[in-house]
């Protein structure tokens, strides 16, 4: 089958194994699979939970999750696009998966929008996309997925994953990340309703300075009067972006 809805299966069990250990290093109440296919993954953290929330997007796929475990009673299996289940629904959770690489940005961002319901996430990724997660600025990967990310949670890549381990064989290296959220009151940048959207102003055109990113928004007598607006988004850390934000904001006030 070709890679229809990201379908590359996971067969190495130590794999598996490994990345259930990062999600539940102890018996946890909650966890969220997405994604969970023939349910190799939903098979090790079923017994690393008190209760199991398995998302897929493929009826087949669903049906096939129900029939395999048949007596499990802590699992839920729910035949969803992801995209459009409410992940707070159930309180607090862990959410996993080896995810369907063809969505992974809007996933990143529905589980990180959960705030302080994630206890954490561990997601298997494109390699590219763990290397994006975890640069720094003026690094070729650094974006507005990484800031994005990097402002709600600290990541860490565990291990790499060949495209050997999985069937099909996807064409990219792949990489297991864990996400574990900054606590909301660990500063005021969480708590700035306006920030996010301000983040994606400034890296809407990557090769643009922010003064030109900005000015549809911005006064540009305002932004020349600042130095950080004539370099690059891609150039600045969250924090010295944020400094922007609140002196663009107390100018406009
Ligand atoms: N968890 C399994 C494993 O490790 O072998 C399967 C992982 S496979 C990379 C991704 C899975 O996500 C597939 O089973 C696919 O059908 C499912 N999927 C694709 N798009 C989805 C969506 N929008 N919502 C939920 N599941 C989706």
């Amino acid at each position: 089958m070709p890679a229809r809805l990201g379908q590359h299966f996971l067969k190495r069990g130590s794999i598996l194994a490994k990345i259930a250990a990062a999600a539940c290093p102890s018996r946890e109440p909650l966890v969220i699979e997405i994604g969970a296919g023939r349910g190799a993954l939903t098979g090790e953290l079923l017994g690393r939970s008190e209760r199991l929330v398995a998302i897929e997007a493929d009826k087949a796929l669903a049906e096939h999750l129900r029939e395999r475990f048949p007596g499990a009673e802590n699992l839920t299996v729910i035949h969803a696009d992801v995209l459009s289940v409410d992940l707070a629904q159930w309180g607090p959770a862990v959410v996993a998966g080896n995810l369907p690489y063809y969505i992974t940005s809007p996933i990143l961002r529905q589980t990180l929008e959960l705030g302080a319901l994630l206890k954490r996430a561990v997601f298997l990724v494109q390699k590219e996309v763990a290397q994006r997660l975890t640069a720094g600025p003026g690094s070729r990967d650094y974006g507005l997925l990484t800031v994005i990310t990097q402002l709600r949670a600290d990541v860490q890549v565990l291990f790499t994953v060949p495209p050997a381990a999985f069937s099909p064989r996807p064409k990219v290296e792949s990489a297991v990340v864990v996400l574990t959220p900054k606590p909301e009151q660990s500063g005021p940048m969480l708590s700035e309703p306006g920030f996010v959207e301000f983040l994606g102003l400034c890296f809407r055109q990557k090769r643009k300075t922010l003064r030109n990113n900005l000015k549809g928004v911005y006064e540009l007598r305002l932004l020349d009067r600042l130095a950080a607006a004539g370099r690059r988004a891609e150039q600045q850390s969250i924090g010295e972006l944020f400094a922007l934000y609140q002196q663009l904001k107390a100018a406009k006030s």
